[in-house]
């Protein structure tokens, strides 16, 4: 089931020109409507419930029915975020709440290096991956020539 946001809860990120849920969406699914500052997903058949808005909504407002390996049919999951760890509350359908904690980090928070410390091509376009080909240990990649 795709991503839905609680009407109740979502407080429009307090009128940011950019929400935190339009920021984080790989598939640019939220959207805000600016007449009663409440989000919502603007084409449900295109999620594929990857979480990301689910996780970065302060508010927990932004509700996803939990995988059936770890929230059993009926169940809900609601995650609350800290810098260094992930709390997730299962509610089961008998209504029995279980909570794991699990640590989301291996450094410091802001001390990640985005390329990973590798040069990039810096080109979009460019048919090889962005740290390619130091991030492979090679030289050079194998390209069809003309
Ligand atoms: S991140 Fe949460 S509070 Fe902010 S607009 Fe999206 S659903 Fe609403
Ligand atoms: S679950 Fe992922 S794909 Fe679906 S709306 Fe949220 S961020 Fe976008």
């Amino acid at each position: 089931m795709p991503s839905y946001v609680n009407r109740e809860k979502c407080d429009g990120c307090k009128a940011l020109d950019k929400t935190a849920c339009q920021h984080i969406c790989p598939n640019d699914l939220m959207v805000l409507n600016k007449e009663i500052n409440k989000a919502y997903n603007r084409d449900p058949s295109m999620c594929w419930e990857c979480y990301n808005c689910v996780k970065i909504c302060q508010p927990q407002a932004v509700e996803v029915r939990g995988y059936a390996d770890f929230a059993p049919l009926g169940g809900s999951c609601t995650p609350l975020r800290s810098t260094d760890s992930i709390m997730w509350t299962i509610k089961f359908r008998n209504k029995q709440i279980k909570r794991f904690k699990f640590p989301i980090r291996s450094t410091a928070e802001g001390s990640a290096v985005p390329n990973g410390g590798f040069e990039t091509h810096g080109d979009l376009n460019n048919h090889l991956m962005s740290c390619d080909p130091q991030a492979s240990g090679l030289k050079e990649l194998a390209t069809i020539k003309n």
